[in-house]
């Protein structure tokens, strides 16, 4: 077992930042500017983490006054009204501070407005920031082993461009194993380890841990969420790392519970599940849904549980699935099964895989889903009473379900809420069912923190030099924002590098 104290450090820098994602990534920058030398540690052979997966959408506000109410909404009390306004007063900075980010590179920013997802207070006053070029860059050549969105790469070009004209030292393929103290509980340090044994490193300023969350920690995953298994979209990186180091030395948590999330696939070969086709966001009473979705879900049972397209159905689609059944003991919607006819598979593509990982090749979903019906994805037959015995389920059950979603599509209300214009009646054979699980893009819980990005303990006092940023205990404890998280990298990278670069060197 390391040591929670030493007696000397094998080397020393001001400030370390564990994880070279976004979090990490704007730590890093800000420590350094503040004046300190920094030293960024990443586990994995590449950086990027889960961010350069993302879409690189920031979610950023018009109005100082109108977000912060939409963030007291939204987080119904789970977080303290002095973290959301710190939040807030920093986000409204972003836009300045990413047009100073481009310079290194001559990237290009595009805004788009876009109100919030549910219709608080507040929700139409913000709007998304991302990179949509920039010059010689092409993230499919300079990034090829991630397999990532649009967004997410050319945002991570241009941390990296920053890092590196800065000449901060990063460190591939090293792992944070544990904090180091002084013994009265002070942050002095982290066990970093490249492979060749663990090694003691002096943060004779402060340690920011911007590790991500537990996204692939299934036992973790275990202990805080009913829902169960869950797998990750698009990292396996992220294993829950800092939440070990933190509660090691008192750290209180919150906002384990909340994941964002939805249902995908399982192929055999890899261990992130596939997302399902991301169909357009709506907000309830102010924009609907338009876009066709050709499936619809039934449990074991062969009935309907859920409306398939939540408002924000990337955040919440796997909340419905939710349950365990006391009756039987167990889980009747884990996995469920996606049900659609001829006319709904040749739609568009079902699934797109995204995720940060060279270990794994690509998997290309095919347009038309044939593809996924020969590997076996996705199952093919005649008559809806053939998919029941797939399920093995009642097949009159299964008949009923369909025949009542046709009624419901033709009068165009569903009981379960399901938004009219997406729904898309079952008619037309063949008939095709797929497997669908929960899946988690990322987690919001982690260690508690103040307005400084200072880690909290069970009494609510810091611990010393102890700072975190990006998703590791992010503020999003009930509604999540859109675009929210990468705001938060941005913004809690702000606060934590200038807060750990700013504490007096040991
Ligand atoms: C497909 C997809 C699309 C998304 N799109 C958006 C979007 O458009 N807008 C938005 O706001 N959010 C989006 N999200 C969520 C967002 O991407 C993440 O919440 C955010 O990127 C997390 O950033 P981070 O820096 O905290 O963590 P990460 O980017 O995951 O970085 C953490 C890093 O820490 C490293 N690490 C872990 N443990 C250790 C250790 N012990 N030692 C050293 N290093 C360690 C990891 O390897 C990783 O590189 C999306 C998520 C997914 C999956």
């Amino acid at each position: 077992m390391l040591s929670k104290t030493v007696d000397a450090f094998d080397e020393a820098f001001d400030v370390i930042v564990v994880g070279y994602g976004f979090g990490g990534a704007v730590a890093a920058i800000n420590a350094h500017d503040a004046g300190a030398k920094v030293l960024l540690a990443e586990k994995m052979p590449n950086p990027g983490g889960i961010s350069i997966c993302s879409g690189g959408g920031l979610r950023l506000p018009h109005d100082q006054d109108g977000t912060l109410a939409y963030l007291k909404a939204t987080n119904d009390g789970t977080t303290p009204d002095n973290v959301l306004e710190t939040f807030v007063d920093e986000m409204i900075q972003i836009d300045d501070y990413v047009q100073d980010l481009i310079k290194v590179n001559g990237a290009r920013i595009k805004r788009t407005e876009r109100p919030g997802n549910y219709t608080f207070p507040g929700y139409d006053k913000m709007y998304f920031l991302q990179i949509d070029d920039i010059p010689g860059f092409e993230p499919k050549r300079d990034y090829a082993y991630a397999n990532a969105l649009s967004g997410g790469p050319y945002m991570f070009k241009v941390l990296q461009d920053n890092i590196a004209s800065r000449g901060i030292e990063e460190r591939l393929g090293v792992s944070a194993k544990r904090l180091i103290t002084d013994g009265t509980g002070t942050v002095t340090g982290v066990w970093l380890d490249d492979g060749g044994g663990p090694k003691a490193v002096e943060a004779k300023c402060g340690v920011i841990l911007a590790c991500g969350g537990f996204e692939h920690a299934p036992e973790m995953q275990r202990q805080y969420w009913q829902i169960n298994p869950v797998y990750t979209a698009a990292f396996v990186g992220n294993t829950g790392d800092g939440i070990r180091m933190t509660t090691d030395l008192g750290a209180d948590l919150w906002h384990m519970w909340h994941f964002h999330g939805t249902y995908g696939f399982r192929h055999p070969d890899l261990p992130f599940a596939i997302r399902t086709k991301r169909l357009p966001d709506w907000v309830p009473g102010v924009r609907e849904a338009e876009a066709p979705m050709s499936w619809i879900l039934v449990g074991r049972n062969g009935r309907r549980f859920m409306n398939e397209y939540d408002p924000y159905m990337q955040d919440t689609g796997h909340r419905g699935m939710d349950r365990v059944d006391p009756m039987q003991m167990g889980q009747p919607y884990v996995p469920c099964y996606m049900i659609l006819d001829d006319e709904g598979r040749a739609l568009y593509p079902l699934g797109q895989t995204m995720f940060n990982d060279s270990a794994y090749e690509n998997y290309e979903w095919s347009q038309d889903n044939l593809k996924e019906v020969q590997n076996g994805m996705i199952k093919k037959a005649d008559s809806i009473g053939e998919l029941a015995e797939m399920i093995g389920c009642d097949p009159e059950e299964l008949d009923a379900s369909v025949d009542r979603w046709n009624v419901s599509c033709d009068s165009g209300s569903d009981d379960l809420g399901r938004p009219p214009k997406s729904m898309v009646p079952l008619r037309k054979p063949p008939f095709y069912l797929a497997e669908v699980w929960p899946c988690v893009s990322n987690t919001q819980g982690g260690p508690v923190h103040d307005e400084k990005r200072r880690v909290i303990n069970a009494y609510g006092e810091p611990i010393p030099r102890l700072y975190t940023a990006g998703e590791l205990g992010g503020i999003w404890g009930s509604l999540y924002l859109s675009g929210g998280n990468l705001t938060e990298c941005f913004v809690s990278g702000r606060i934590a590098g200038r807060g750990a670069a700013g504490e007096a060197a040991r």
